[in-house]
């Protein structure tokens, strides 16, 4: 494992807001193909690494390396562009739009054509559109929403609402798909079928990158694990290890 190169290499990264050191100098890699998840108590910094490694915002030091290039003073639609994306939220969705339609719309929102030439040839535009309804179709097959293909998002319960937020992502082709609480709120059945859609993304070859607080679905899913608190990692390793971390139990798993 070691011998492989990571996809993403997280280097001694740090962020202020003000006094506040919302991440404090914090180092780890993930391997492609992984599942890691970062967890930690309420503020210990877990939305702010996914924001700097997303490039929503700077750090105040340290580095976001992905696939060997700094990510730093990018733009988020250019950190998408390397394939870095993290989920749309549901308040993104538009509600009278169909599943289909709502794929299919997220494949023009990160429209790739490189020139306005490109853009407005026809021919171009129909071999874009032939790919991106196979595509739209491959998303809606792995998330299993086919069955709700012509349904409004109003209409929708809100296990798919979710998985329709990860199908936009997945729109955007991502080499790292990012995921913030993604089983926050949901019942044991709700969280057993998006584990298994978590896996399945990984098996397209997807690295997944996980925040989230269900600690029976994050011992389950993950291949490793980071421990944030007060902004500092204190463990990383396999569920396994993490569970027998004393520091973990004192600081997050004991309470
Ligand atoms: P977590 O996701 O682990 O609950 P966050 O990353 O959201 O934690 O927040 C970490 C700390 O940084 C918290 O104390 C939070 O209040 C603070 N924080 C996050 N974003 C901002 C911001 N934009 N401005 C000021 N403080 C922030
Ligand atoms: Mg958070």
């Amino acid at each position: 494992r070691n011998s492989t190169p990571s996809l993403l290499d997280v280097k001694g990264l740090t962020r202020r807001f003000g006094g506040l050191v919302a991440v404090n100098d914090v180092s780890f890699s993930v391997k492609p193909g992984e599942i890691f998840t970062v967890i930690g108590p309420n503020g210990a910094g877990k939305s702010t690494m996914f924001k700097l490694i997303g490039a929503f915002i700077r750090p105040t030091s340290g580095d976001v390396v992905f696939e060997g290039k700094s990510l730093v003073g990018l733009a988020p639609h250019q950190a998408a562009a390397r394939g870095v994306v993290r989920t749309f939220q549901e308040t993104t969705i538009y509600r009278e739009m169909t599943t289909m339609e709502t794929v299919r719309t997220a494949f023009h929102l990160q429209c790739r054509a490189t020139s306005l030439g490109a853009f407005f040839n026809t021919r171009q535009a129909r071999a874009d559109e032939a790919e991106a309804n196979r595509a739209a179709e491959e998303i809606l097959e792995l998330l299993q929403l086919q069955h709700v293909r012509h349904e409004q998002a109003k209409n929708l319960p809100h296990g798919y609402l979710r998985a329709l937020g990860i199908a936009m992502a997945l729109a955007a082709r991502p080499k790292l798909l990012m995921l913030d609480e993604p089983f926050a709120g949901m019942n044991p059945e709700e969280t057993d079928a998006a584990v298994q859609m978590v896996r399945r993304i990984r098996d397209q070859g997807i690295t997944v990158m996980l925040v989230e607080h269900d600690m029976h679905a994050v011992m389950r899913i993950s291949d490793r694990i980071a421990v944030l608190n007060f902004g500092r990692k204190i463990a990383e390793g396999t569920p396994q290890e993490i569970q027998n971390d004393q520091n973990v139990i004192d600081a997050y798993l004991g309470q």
